[in-house]
């Protein structure tokens, strides 16, 4: 059993009220036994919503006046007192945050875990299935993999976006992907087509 981003399979739950739909993904799903998930909808974001991306934030930053949001966020106030984020004794929380400098944290975190709640409940309905019909063959790594949108806050794996809404990118993991890989649950992206025999789009 696969784990899919919803987007991918061309669900209108990105940010805009678009898909991330992807060919090769869905001839996969075609084929193979799969849950779709989208942790940020689940996780009772609405669509549209403002595009986020994970920052790293002072661990006293909600104290700080509220004009202090990350470079990059529209609507920070120059004035502010802003972060210094160069500092080495500065500690750090890692937050989601949205465009507008609202903190969506709970929401992913929510989101996350209840679609690795919705993901392990299919695979024990699969294992209690396979024992029904072979006691003597219970099938161990029901969940063989996800299939998530690359960058994204919540689905990203080992790149992400840096927060600053430059479309730079960073090392990283979204929420849910490092969810799925504390799990041992092996995360690949649309970008990795050939590891499963697919021509990857361009
Ligand atoms: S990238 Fe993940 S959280 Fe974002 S819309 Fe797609 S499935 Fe939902």
């Amino acid at each position: 059993m696969y784990i899919i981003s919803g987007c991918l399979l061309g669900i209108p739950c990105k940010y805009n009220g678009g898909s991330n739909d992807c060919q090769w993904v869905k001839d996969f799903a075609a084929a193979h036994d799969h849950v779709v998930v989208c942790p940020e909808t689940a996780g009772g974001l609405p669509v549209p919503r403002h595009p986020a991306e994970q920052v790293w934030m002072p661990l006293d930053w909600k104290a700080m006046a509220a004009s202090a949001k990350p470079s990059g966020i529209a609507g920070a106030d120059a004035d502010g007192p802003a972060p210094d984020r160069d500092s080495p004794e500065r500690e750090e929380v890692l937050c989601i945050i949205d465009r507008e400098g609202k903190d969506l944290t709970e929401a992913f975190l929510r989101g996350s875990m209840a679609c690795l709640e919705q993901v392990l409940l299919e695979a024990e309905k699969r294992k209690f299935e396979t024992m029904s019909l072979s006691p003597t063959n219970m099938a161990d790594g029901i969940i063989e993999g996800a299939i998530l949108k690359a960058h994204s806050p919540s689905c990203g794996s080992g790149k992400i976006y840096d927060g600053t809404f430059t479309h730079t990118l960073t090392a990283g993991d979204g929420v849910f992907a490092a969810l799925l890989k504390a799990h041992g649950i092996p995360v690949y992206t649309e970008e990795d087509g050939n590891h499963f025999g697919y021509e990857e789009e361009k």
